[in-house]
């Protein structure tokens, strides 16, 4: 009887929530600052976090946005993508990646991915080029960065544009180059549970001024340049509307937040570094279960994974236990956790509207099938660490 009880005993007793965001003193003050200063929408603060994202990406241009969505969108409008082009890009991503460029009126060409990466195959790419191709839009999936030398040669043999989707990538680097100064325009997320987070929003980064004169107005209802300080104290400053824009600014609220976030976001990333490694040495020797693979650590140090989510692979031939009943142990259990992602081809609406199906991407069906996301985040303790550990060693063993 004592025995059931103990055995019964959830491994913890709070539940722990699945990609909580790391907000500390500094931001909390920043935000009341901001609510006290009454400049609550695109202001100083939103100047600010630009000019710092910028530097710490070492790109020309950064605009800060409500949303990496917004960015993407923003940035196939700039690079003139529009109905009857295509671009490829992976199923193995979020819907806001294959989203927008059906609301530009393109067609989303789906190419399958690296299996040990989860990262689009620049094999699969270069074969789905055709006439009617305008660019390359890969995701770094999990912050690790895609192989954007094969990806760069395609799109110059080409004439293809590369819009990178880094929203789990804010601290990549590929092969020396850091993620926001390769691609034509590359476009990060600060989503509440992202690496950096300001709630909602994004930063959407080039080196092309032409690109970013434009998508500084569009952003922003398409009102001439700097119509934000139209009710400064300098008095009422008359705009000119050039372009039908749309409403896609960032508020100072927001960028209040990702001042500090980004103050710290390196130190995040070496504690999720740790909370990785500690998860790698332990899954890695429990059967049944596939770790991610240590690809980046080919190029010596100078390709550097984000680390934004630590997943694993369930083989669930071996284990007898589905994906969902493994999730549902955990909550049982009190660990919350995620699935990134449900391959995009296997969704209604791209099935029934482009007539995708499943066997068409075997590598990302194989990884959507089987894929956990644990709780990876900067705010855990150790002590959160070993819960998760201690909870999936359980939940294999019953
Ligand atoms: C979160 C996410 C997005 C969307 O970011 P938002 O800032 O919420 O618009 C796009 N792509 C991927 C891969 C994501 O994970």
């Amino acid at each position: 009887m004592v025995a059931t009880v103990l055995l019964n005993k959830p491994v913890r007793e709070k539940f722990l929530v699945f990609g909580a965001p790391d907000i500390q003193e500094p931001e909390i003050q920043e935000v009341i600052d901001t609510l006290r200063s009454g400049w609550l929408s695109t202001g100083p603060r939103c100047k600010k976090f630009e000019e710092l994202f910028r530097d710490y990406v070492g790109c020309e241009y950064a605009i800060a946005l409500n949303s990496c969505t917004a960015g993407l969108e923003l940035a196939l409008e700039a690079l003139g993508i529009g109905p009857g082009d295509e671009v490829i890009t992976t199923p193995l991503t979020f819907c806001a990646t294959a989203n927008v460029i059906i609301h530009r009126g393109a067609h989303p060409v789906f190419v399958d991915v690296d299996r040990a990466t989860g990262n689009i195959d620049p094999e699969k790419v270069l074969r789905a080029v055709s006439p009617r191709t305008k660019a390359i839009l890969p995701v770094h999936l999990y912050g690790r960065p895609c192989p954007m030398d094969e990806l760069l040669k395609i799109a110059s043999d080409h004439g293809l544009y590369v819009i990178e989707d880094a929203a789990h990538a804010s601290e990549a680097w590929y092969r020396g180059r850091k993620i926001g100064t390769i691609g034509d325009v590359t476009v990060f997320s600060f989503y509440a549970t992202k690496n950096l987070v300001t709630g909602e929003g994004g930063m959407l980064v080039t080196n092309s001024k032409k690109v970013a004169d434009e998508i500084r107005i569009k952003q922003l209802h398409g009102l001439s340049r700097d119509a934000w300080r139209r009710y400064s104290e300098e008095g009422f400053q008359p705009y000119d509307v050039v372009a039908a824009g749309y409403k896609y600014n960032m508020m100072d609220l927001q960028a209040a937040l990702g001042i500090h976030q980004l103050a710290r976001l390196e130190d995040n990333l070496k504690i999720r570094e740790r909370y990785w490694q500690i998860y790698d040495e332990t899954f890695a020797s429990i059967g049944g279960i596939i770790t991610p693979d240590h690809l980046e650590n080919a190029d010596f140090g100078t390709t550097r994974h984000a680390r934004h989510l630590y997943t694993i692979l369930l083989d669930t031939d071996r284990l007898g236990i589905s994906r969902w009943e493994f999730m549902n142990a955990l909550k049982e259990e009190g660990i919350g956790t995620g699935v990134h992602f449900i391959a995009l081809h296997l969704h209604s609406f791209y099935r029934e509207r482009f007539g995708y199906n499943r066997g068409d991407f075997p590598n990302a069906e194989y990884i959507s099938d089987r894929t956990v996301s644990l709780p990876l985040s900067s705010c855990l303790k150790l002590r959160d660490v070993y819960d998760v550990i201690s909870a999936v060693e359980k939940v294999l063993t019953n």
